[in-house]
Protein backbone atom coordinates (compact mmCIF):
# COMPACT_ATOMS: atom_id res chain seq x y z
CA UNK A 1 0.00 0.00 0.00
CA UNK A 2 2.72 2.28 1.03
CA UNK A 3 4.65 1.37 -2.31
CA UNK A 4 1.94 2.11 -3.98
CA UNK A 5 1.24 5.36 -2.02
CA UNK A 6 5.55 6.72 -3.35
CA UNK A 7 5.08 5.47 -6.61
CA UNK A 8 2.32 7.61 -7.42
CA UNK A 9 3.95 10.34 -6.09
CA UNK A 10 7.13 9.89 -8.10
CA UNK A 11 4.58 9.51 -11.26
CA UNK A 12 2.71 12.15 -10.30
CA UNK A 13 6.08 14.45 -9.69
CA UNK A 14 7.50 13.39 -13.34
CA UNK A 15 4.32 14.73 -14.78
CA UNK A 16 4.66 18.24 -13.34
CA UNK A 17 8.17 17.96 -14.50
CA UNK A 18 7.29 16.99 -17.83
CA UNK A 19 4.58 19.56 -18.28
CA UNK A 20 6.89 22.25 -17.02
CA UNK A 21 9.20 21.35 -19.75
CA UNK A 22 7.07 21.25 -22.39
CA UNK A 23 5.05 24.50 -20.79
CA UNK A 24 8.85 26.11 -20.99
CA UNK A 25 9.69 24.78 -24.87
CA UNK A 26 6.45 26.65 -26.11
CA UNK A 27 7.41 29.62 -24.47
CA UNK A 28 10.45 29.18 -26.34
CA UNK A 29 8.97 28.63 -29.54
CA UNK A 30 6.66 31.29 -29.12
CA UNK A 31 9.12 33.87 -28.18
CA UNK A 32 11.14 33.05 -31.07
CA UNK A 33 8.28 33.05 -33.37
CA UNK A 34 7.58 36.40 -32.12
CA UNK A 35 10.51 37.82 -32.39
CA UNK A 36 10.51 36.98 -35.97
CA UNK A 37 6.70 38.74 -36.32
CA UNK A 38 8.22 41.63 -34.43
CA UNK A 39 11.42 42.06 -37.01
CA UNK A 40 9.28 41.46 -39.97
CA UNK A 41 6.41 43.97 -38.90
CA UNK A 42 9.57 46.27 -38.38
CA UNK A 43 10.06 46.05 -41.69
CA UNK A 44 6.90 46.12 -42.90
CA UNK A 45 7.03 49.60 -41.65
CA UNK A 46 10.13 50.70 -43.42
CA UNK A 47 8.14 49.83 -46.90
CA UNK A 48 4.92 51.79 -45.35
CA UNK A 49 2.97 48.97 -45.46
CA UNK A 50 1.43 49.44 -42.46
CA UNK A 51 -1.90 47.01 -42.98
CA UNK A 52 0.44 43.77 -42.87
CA UNK A 53 2.18 45.28 -39.97
CA UNK A 54 -0.53 45.72 -38.17
CA UNK A 55 -2.05 42.04 -38.41
CA UNK A 56 1.84 40.69 -37.53
CA UNK A 57 1.24 42.64 -34.28
CA UNK A 58 -1.78 41.67 -33.23
CA UNK A 59 -0.74 37.98 -33.79
CA UNK A 60 3.07 39.04 -31.86
CA UNK A 61 0.27 40.81 -28.68
CA UNK A 62 -1.52 37.15 -28.63
CA UNK A 63 1.43 35.42 -28.19
CA UNK A 64 1.92 36.20 -24.62
CA UNK A 65 5.57 36.78 -24.60
CA UNK A 66 7.70 38.81 -23.00
CA UNK A 67 7.82 41.78 -25.52
CA UNK A 68 10.39 45.11 -25.79
CA UNK A 69 9.34 48.34 -24.84
CA UNK A 70 9.93 49.78 -28.33
CA UNK A 71 7.27 47.82 -29.88
CA UNK A 72 4.73 50.50 -28.30
CA UNK A 73 6.60 53.05 -30.43
CA UNK A 74 6.16 50.89 -33.72
CA UNK A 75 2.51 49.61 -33.34
CA UNK A 76 1.79 53.18 -32.28
CA UNK A 77 3.18 54.49 -35.29
CA UNK A 78 1.70 52.12 -37.88
CA UNK A 79 -1.49 52.95 -35.55
CA UNK A 80 -0.85 56.13 -36.64
CA UNK A 81 -0.82 55.60 -40.56
CA UNK A 82 -3.70 53.68 -40.16
CA UNK A 83 -5.85 56.31 -39.12
CA UNK A 84 -6.32 54.79 -35.60
CA UNK A 85 -5.22 57.70 -33.68
CA UNK A 86 -7.32 57.15 -29.94
CA UNK A 87 -4.61 53.99 -30.04
CA UNK A 88 -2.18 55.34 -31.41
CA UNK A 89 -2.13 58.06 -29.23
CA UNK A 90 -2.09 55.62 -26.28
CA UNK A 91 0.67 53.32 -27.57
CA UNK A 92 2.95 56.60 -28.29
CA UNK A 93 2.34 57.91 -24.70
CA UNK A 94 3.00 54.71 -23.26
CA UNK A 95 6.00 54.55 -24.90
CA UNK A 96 7.44 57.60 -23.99
CA UNK A 97 6.25 56.65 -20.57
CA UNK A 98 8.17 53.64 -20.29
CA UNK A 99 11.47 54.85 -22.40
CA UNK A 100 11.38 58.62 -21.59
CA UNK A 101 14.48 60.71 -22.88
CA UNK A 102 16.94 57.22 -23.33
CA UNK A 103 14.48 55.63 -25.64
CA UNK A 104 15.58 55.46 -29.31
CA UNK A 105 12.73 56.67 -30.92
CA UNK A 106 12.32 59.79 -28.29
CA UNK A 107 12.03 62.25 -30.44
CA UNK A 108 9.86 60.69 -33.75
CA UNK A 109 8.07 59.87 -30.39
CA UNK A 110 7.32 63.22 -29.20
CA UNK A 111 6.73 64.44 -32.88
CA UNK A 112 3.89 61.75 -33.26
CA UNK A 113 2.65 62.35 -29.95
CA UNK A 114 2.07 66.36 -31.42
CA UNK A 115 0.83 65.26 -34.36
CA UNK A 116 -1.72 62.76 -32.91
CA UNK A 117 -3.10 65.36 -30.57
CA UNK A 118 -4.05 67.57 -33.32
CA UNK A 119 -5.74 64.47 -34.94
CA UNK A 120 -8.00 63.47 -31.75
CA UNK A 121 -7.94 67.06 -30.35
CA UNK A 122 -10.24 69.59 -32.55
CA UNK A 123 -9.44 72.67 -30.33
CA UNK A 124 -5.34 71.79 -30.37
CA UNK A 125 -3.50 74.04 -32.95
CA UNK A 126 -3.70 72.56 -35.70
CA UNK A 127 -0.49 74.50 -37.15
CA UNK A 128 2.58 72.55 -38.63
CA UNK A 129 4.87 71.60 -36.02
CA UNK A 130 8.27 69.74 -35.93
CA UNK A 131 9.86 69.08 -32.47
CA UNK A 132 13.44 69.94 -32.64
CA UNK A 133 15.74 68.92 -30.09
CA UNK A 134 17.73 72.57 -29.32
CA UNK A 135 20.14 73.92 -27.02
CA UNK A 136 18.25 75.31 -24.02
CA UNK A 137 16.85 79.04 -23.46
CA UNK A 138 16.86 79.62 -20.60
CA UNK A 139 20.49 78.66 -19.75
CA UNK A 140 21.84 78.85 -23.31
CA UNK A 141 23.66 75.38 -22.89
CA UNK A 142 25.69 76.36 -19.42
CA UNK A 143 22.98 74.08 -17.21
CA UNK A 144 22.48 76.75 -15.13
CA UNK A 145 20.80 79.92 -14.77
CA UNK A 146 20.20 82.85 -12.28
CA UNK A 147 16.55 82.45 -10.70
CA UNK A 148 15.51 83.62 -7.29
CA UNK A 149 17.54 82.78 -4.52
CA UNK A 150 16.35 79.73 -2.20
CA UNK A 151 18.23 80.67 0.93
CA UNK A 152 16.96 84.45 1.21
CA UNK A 153 13.49 83.31 -0.67
CA UNK A 154 14.35 86.55 -3.21
CA UNK A 155 14.28 89.01 -0.39
CA UNK A 156 18.15 89.84 -0.26
CA UNK A 157 17.95 89.56 3.88
CA UNK A 158 17.96 86.61 6.41
CA UNK A 159 16.99 86.76 9.89
CA UNK A 160 20.32 86.87 12.00
CA UNK A 161 21.38 83.42 12.19
CA UNK A 162 23.58 84.56 15.53
CA UNK A 163 20.73 86.20 17.56
CA UNK A 164 18.13 84.27 15.70
CA UNK A 165 16.38 88.22 15.33
CA UNK A 166 16.39 89.19 18.87
CA UNK A 167 19.13 91.51 18.49
CA UNK A 168 20.79 91.34 21.26
CA UNK A 169 22.68 87.86 22.65
CA UNK A 170 23.01 86.88 26.64
CA UNK A 171 26.41 86.25 28.40
CA UNK A 172 25.79 84.28 31.50
CA UNK A 173 28.35 85.36 34.26
CA UNK A 174 28.80 85.19 37.97
CA UNK A 175 27.26 87.83 38.53
CA UNK A 176 24.06 87.40 36.18
CA UNK A 177 22.93 87.89 32.72
CA UNK A 178 24.68 90.75 30.75
CA UNK A 179 23.02 91.73 27.05
CA UNK A 180 25.16 92.75 24.30
CA UNK A 181 24.03 94.17 21.01
CA UNK A 182 24.69 91.00 18.62
CA UNK A 183 27.44 91.76 16.82
CA UNK A 184 27.11 90.15 13.71
CA UNK A 185 23.65 92.27 12.83
CA UNK A 186 24.94 95.49 15.03
CA UNK A 187 21.17 94.93 16.40
CA UNK A 188 19.21 94.95 13.21
CA UNK A 189 18.21 91.58 13.68
CA UNK A 190 18.29 90.65 9.83
CA UNK A 191 21.87 90.27 7.76
CA UNK A 192 22.03 90.32 4.13
CA UNK A 193 21.85 86.97 2.51
CA UNK A 194 25.06 85.02 2.60
CA UNK A 195 24.25 83.12 -1.01
CA UNK A 196 23.30 85.97 -3.00
CA UNK A 197 24.49 89.39 -1.27
CA UNK A 198 21.17 90.92 -2.05
CA UNK A 199 21.15 90.29 -5.41
CA UNK A 200 18.34 87.96 -4.53
CA UNK A 201 19.49 86.19 -7.70
CA UNK A 202 21.41 82.48 -7.34
CA UNK A 203 23.29 80.42 -9.92
CA UNK A 204 21.01 76.95 -9.69
CA UNK A 205 20.79 74.27 -11.96
CA UNK A 206 18.52 75.20 -14.87
CA UNK A 207 14.77 74.74 -14.15
CA UNK A 208 13.68 74.45 -18.01
CA UNK A 209 16.32 71.49 -19.12
CA UNK A 210 17.05 70.28 -15.42
CA UNK A 211 21.11 70.60 -15.98
CA UNK A 212 21.06 69.14 -19.30
CA UNK A 213 21.70 72.01 -21.77
CA UNK A 214 19.27 71.13 -24.53
CA UNK A 215 15.30 70.93 -24.17
CA UNK A 216 12.76 69.89 -26.75
CA UNK A 217 11.02 72.88 -28.91
CA UNK A 218 8.09 73.23 -31.18
CA UNK A 219 8.62 74.58 -34.27
CA UNK A 220 6.69 75.64 -36.80
CA UNK A 221 6.72 73.76 -40.11
ZN1 LIG B 1 22.05 89.34 15.12
ZN1 LIG C 1 19.59 85.26 -1.09
ZN1 LIG D 1 18.64 75.07 -19.34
Amino acid sequence: MRFYRIFGTIIGLLFIVIATNVQAQLNLADTSQARAYYEQAQKLIGQKKYVQAEVLFVKVFKMNTLLPDEICYFYGKTLFELGKFPQGKSFIEKYIRLKGESGEHYLDALQLQSDLEKKTDPTANQQCEKIVKDTCHLCHGSGTALQSCTRCEGHGKIICDLCKGNKVNIEMTSFGDRYFTCSRCDGAGIILCPVCDNTKLEKRKCVNCWGRKFAYYKRKC
